[in-house]
């Protein structure tokens, strides 16, 4: 079913402090609009939509969110209506206005061309986001309530840490699961793929009877014991949760993998690129809109790595296709210094901020150039909002703009440990450029 484009404008979402496609936050450069987006897909026509919106309603700057969401930023009071009117036309909106909160399902960018993958997950996906929509229990929800679905691509972001995350094994003969982290943690049980919407519903029918004021379920698992949880959840399913399941493949997949890759599909390959600092313009996304549809099948996937995955690209024009988003001004090269910066809005767009991390973010490119570590984290606050993990290094920005420099350490909570304190942004600078790529202290 389509969404439904004649929901009524205004809506008026529940109270929440995270943006919604209703749910225009204020913040210091005009409203945020949040764009949720099925499994990161975003078509060719979509982009385009969602490029004049920007252009015509706000400031046409858009932010790729660590969700394969997009944001609308600098959105003008006087044209939300209109905004939110176009995009529900270019069907960006859910079937239900009282779902778009719960729309929250993570996949890989690259589901269903991976190669390495165990199981194409994108039916199943169509399932569950179908559940959630509607279930008008589920709406309850809260709007950072997530889910993850991994299907065992090399490309997935398995590091974000979800309330619910199913994994594939090895085979596609079982989906694992786990609550309260991400995909990198023990699985608790599995069952078979069939099984999964089931479990699914109810498992969050239990969390919603048991959460009480909880809204995520670290929380409701810090008073009940994860095994009760389990037991209950067993006694409600016709089917019994295999409980025995071996470690599943590790690996680092915060930085961002960019990069060429070939497809499952013969003939075909698929470019992820990174936007700087987490943003591209709307002329940006017209021009990707425009060589999507050139050149591939025109869909492009946002990816958890803030930057588009674009697939369904013949062998022989790959190396065009990675010029042509050079020149748009994406990143293909993991080690360029802005692929190896994260950065929130900081004090030109919030409230909250003690720096100006994106200017600061850009200065300390031009200064690290090839040195460094693979992955550094600049955050205007401890809310952390431009990555939902921690960081090989975080650079936390205290009150008068300077920055604490942390490093992640196994056991060590929050950023990890702080090597140095109230740093400016060069000495930061200075600090960074002597560790290995490796990110381990020199
Ligand atoms: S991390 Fe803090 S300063 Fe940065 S955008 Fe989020 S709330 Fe604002």
């Amino acid at each position: 079913m389509p969404p439904d484009s004649s929901i009524p404008v205004p809506f008026s979402p529940r109270p929440s402090a995270c943006p919604g496609l209703w749910r225009i936050v204020s913040a210091l450069d005009g409203g945020i609009c949040r764009v949720k987006l099925p499994g990161g897909q975003l078509s060719s026509a979509q982009a385009r939509a969602v490029a004049a919106a920007a252009r015509t309603c706000a400031s046409g700057v858009l932010e790729l969110t660590n969700r394969s969401n997009l944001q609308l930023r600098g959105v003008r009071v006087e044209r939300q209506a209109e905004l939110v009117g176009g995009l529900l036309a270019a069907g960006l909106g859910p079937r239900r206005a009282e779902a778009d909160d719960v729309r929250n399902l993570l996949l890989s960018p690259a589901a269903g061309r991976d190669r390495a993958a165990q199981l194409d997950v994108r039916p199943l996906a169509g399932q569950l986001l179908d559940l959630l929509e509607d279930t008008p229990d589920f709406h309850r929800l809260s709007a950072k309530f997530a889910l993850q679905l991994d299907g065992g691509e090399a490309l997935a972001m398995l590091d974000h840490p979800h309330d619910l995350w199913l994994a594939a094994w090895p085979g596609g003969t079982r989906i694992a699961f786990g609550l309260a982290g991400g995909a990198r943690r023990q699985a608790l049980a599995s069952v078979e793929p069939a099984q999964v919407p089931q479990l699914v519903e109810t498992l969050l029918r239990l969390f919603l009877e048991l959460a009480g004021a909880h809204t995520r379920m670290r929380e409701l698992l810090a008073e009940l014991p994860v095994a009760e949880f389990l037991d209950r959840l067993q006694a409600r399913l016709p089917f019994a949760l295999e409980r025995a399941v071996p470690a599943l493949p590790l690996a680092d997949t915060a930085a961002a993998p960019l990069g060429v890759y070939v497809q499952a599909q013969p003939g075909l390959t698929m470019l992820l690129a990174g936007a700087p600092l987490g943003r591209v313009d709307a002329a940006q996304l017209d021009a990707l809109a425009e060589l999507a549809e050139r050149e591939g099948s025109g869909e492009l996937r946002l990816t958890p790595w803030q930057g588009v995955l674009l697939p369904d690209i013949p062998v022989a024009r790959m190396a065009a296709v990675a010029d042509a988003l050079g020149e748009i001004g994406l990143l293909l090269d993991a080690r360029a210094p802005l692929a190896r910066l994260l950065a929130c809005s900081g004090s030109s767009g919030c409230v909250k901020a003690h720096a100006d991390t994106k200017a600061d973010a850009r200065r300390l490119a031009a200064r690290l150039g090839e040195h460094g570590p693979a992955q550094v984290h600049l955050s205007g606050c401890p809310r952390s909002c431009a990555a939902a993990h921690v960081a090989p290094y975080t650079l936390l920005a205290q009150p008068g703009g300077r920055y604490h420099l942390y490093r992640r350490e196994q056991g060590l909570a929050g950023f990890g440990r702080l090597l140095a304190p109230s740093l400016d942004i060069d000495q930061a600078g200075d600090w960074l450029a002597a560790l290995p790529p490796s990110g381990a202290p020199a």
